[in-house]
């Protein structure tokens, strides 16, 4: 799985003409490992997470809903007794400029519970929406809760999605089996991150996932941002899209 350099590249880099990768130190035969992260539920918290991430030239994709969004921010839920607001829809495009936006259906349902018709209404429509509202191919998908099952993931690549996420932990992200069930490595609290994060250089990609509402103090916020720190300084990895992942094998 060993880096080869294009020939033009070789050939002036062999002539002289060209140093390899002046901009970075990193060994000419091994290609960086691709990390790719998303975010789900289009939350308040979703803005100072885009902060760090920005701070840190990360790319991320966001997994949005479609009518859940009011007019003003609104009552989410409450996680570990803090208050989860959705963002306003007015506000949606200027916070997620310049990030990746996932679908995540239109309401958020447990898509396995429904017949056909809403099933596929809900797909679709929530794809729909988002291609318009934010002027970007909506490619990705999140199965809402995690759920879903043969059917669910048929009609999900029928209404024409690269991938579907699935909230199930592996070892090998990618490529996945089936891309309508593409498993991250982990949550982004995962004990294991760091382990997985590791033994995913081998593979070339490691995918984390997660709800930014679940970063809930201030050590909490300084322990992700020491984490994507490490992530952009480290010469072995370096940030990608995940619709770029299969635009490559597509
Ligand atoms: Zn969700």
């Amino acid at each position: 799985m060993g880096y080869k350099p294009t020939c033009a590249h070789n050939a002036l880099y062999l002539a002289g003409v060209a140093a390899p990768y002046p901009f970075k130190m990193r060994p000419l035969m091994q290609k960086p490992m691709r990390v790719v992260q998303c975010w789900d539920d289009g939350v308040t918290t979703d803005i100072p997470l885009i902060e760090i991430l920005r701070r840190h030239q990360a790319k991320a994709t966001f997994n949005l809903n479609t009518s859940v969004y009011q007019q003003e921010r609104s009552y989410l839920t409450t996680f570990k007794g803090t208050e989860v607001l959705r963002l306003a829809m007015s506000e949606l495009r200027g916070v997620y400029e310049g990030f990746t936006i996932g679908n995540h259906t239109v309401s958020h349902p447990s898509l396995p519970t429904l017949p056909d018709a809403e099933a596929r209404r809900e797909i679709v429509d929530g794809r729909d929406f988002l291609q318009q509202h934010f002027q970007q191919p909506v490619d990705g998908f999140a199965y809402p809760i995690g759920h879903y099952d043969a059917r669910i993931m048929e009609l999900v690549r029928e209404a024409g999605h690269a991938y579907a996420r699935t909230i199930v932990p592996t070892d090998v992200a990618f490529p996945p089996a089936d891309p309508m069930a593409f498993h991250p490595h982990c949550h982004f609290l995962a004990e294991d991150f760091d382990t997985k994060y590791e033994a995913a250089k081998t593979s070339g990609v490691f995918y984390f996932w997660g709800h930014s509402f679940e970063l809930l103090d201030d050590a909490m916020w300084t322990d992700f941002e020491r984490r994507i720190s490490r992530i952009a300084a480290d010469p072995e990895s370096e940030w990608a899209e995940l619709t770029d992942l299969f635009a490559a094998i597509h």
